[in-house]
Formats: structure tokens, sequence, C-alpha cells
């Protein structure tokens, strides 16, 4: 059974929430500010937590997801009301999963959630990612295109490994940073568009990897 843990301030948010997720078989608790979801979290070792980021009192949503990643790899949806905020959830490596604007339809959290937790079933069981003609181990750091291997420059593989393993999310440059260059490297964000240029011509068309403009790249 699937429990998720809500910590969202506005009641009526809230309870619509609770109400979508029930209906899909899933158990939910909701907490309005971040010290109880905290507690919520730790006692009840949810598989999924939606997080507001403007929560009242000390600790707000952001702190919460700090919170939660030094023990934990739950996946967490952020929702938003602020532009500055969504700077702030791809801008930081933050460790959320996805996030969504308010207002928001519940729909579309809860597809949002479902893919998700796919995303994060599929991943430990295939190393192997496949676009095409294009296929990508992690295990064994190789990717080939129509079976023949490509070689790359080590920060280009870790580049794509890092996309690869977040496929289908939208990563900003510094997210892409610290994943591929690690949180101690200090350099331009526009490292990340030259390796980006570097893998499109090795790998070719069939490569999935977008630009979405003013936030980052995803791949697939
Ligand atoms: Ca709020």
């Amino acid at each position: 059974m699937t429990a998720i843990v809500v910590v969202e301030d506005e009641p009526d948010i809230g309870d619509l929430l609770a109400l979508y997720f029930r209906q899909e078989g899933w158990t939910v608790h909701v907490t309005d500010n971040g010290s109880d979801g905290l507690e919520a979290i730790r006692a009840r070792r949810p598989d999924f937590i939606v997080l507001d980021v403007g929560l009242p009192g000390d600790i707000d949503g952001f702190d919460v997801c700090r919170e939660v990643r030094r023990k934990s790899n739950t996946p967490i949806l952020f929702l938003t009301a602020r532009d500055d905020e969504i700077d702030r959830i791809l801008g930081l490596e933050m460790g959320a999963d996805d996030y969504v604007t308010k207002p928001f339809s519940p729909r579309e959290i809860v597809a949002r959630v479902k893919a998700i937790m796919r995303r994060g079933k599929d991943d430990p069981a295939r190393s192997d990612i496949c676009f095409d003609t294009i296929l990508i181990d992690l295990d064994r750091h190789e990717v080939t295109v129509d079976d023949e291997p490509v070689a790359l420059a080590t920060q280009e593989w870790s580049l794509l490994a890092a996309l690869a393993q977040h496929r289908g999310a939208v990563l900003s440059r510094q997210q892409l940073l610290d994943l591929a260059w690690g949180v101690d490297w200090i350099g331009d964000p526009r490292t990340v568009d030259v390796h980006v240029r570097q893998l499109r011509r090795k790998l070719g068309s069939d490569l999935p990897l977008v630009t979405v403009r003013g936030a980052g790249y995803r791949l697939g």
C-alpha cells in the first residue's frame, strides 16, 4: 500500500489532495507545518512526500526537504506558488523529484506522483536505458549507437549518466553540475552547455536531449 505524507498549510489544498490520493487507494497523512511534517515522515516512512514550499513557522518546505534528504531518497514533489521558489527548487541541489505550481489540478499531481514512483521502481532493476538506436549502460559506463560503442570523455559520460538517471525530469545547469561534476566543483554553468553540444554531436539525433528554455535540460 502506498503511503503519502502531505505537508501543506492551506486546508483546502490538503483536503483536496487527500481526497484524490485516497481515491487511488493510497494512505494519506496531511500535516500543516514543517515540524509536524518531519515528525510524520519520521514516524510513517512514507513512499512519497508532497511538500508545500511556503509553510508557517520556522521550518519551510526547503528545510523539510533538506532534512529528509540527509537520511532518505523518498521522492518529493514540491508545491509552489512563486517563480522565485521555482528558481530555488531547480537552482539548489534540493533533491526534489519534481514540482507543481499553484493553482494546479489534483489530477495532474496524481499523474506526477505515479510517474515519479514508476521511475523510482525502474531504476534499481534496470541499468540499461534505451532511446531508439542509443543504448546507455549505466553499470558498465558504456554507450552505443547502433551497437557501435561511442567514446565519451569522463565528464561527457558523467553528464549523460546524470541525465539518464533522471530521465524525464528537467534538470537545471546547476543541478547537472552538482550531479556530474560534484558539489565542490566551482565553475561556469555554461560548461554544461558545451558538454551537451558534445553529447549531441557524438550520439546524434536519436538522443532525446531537450533544451528547456529558462530551466535546463531534459533527457527523454
Ligand atoms: Ca503555503
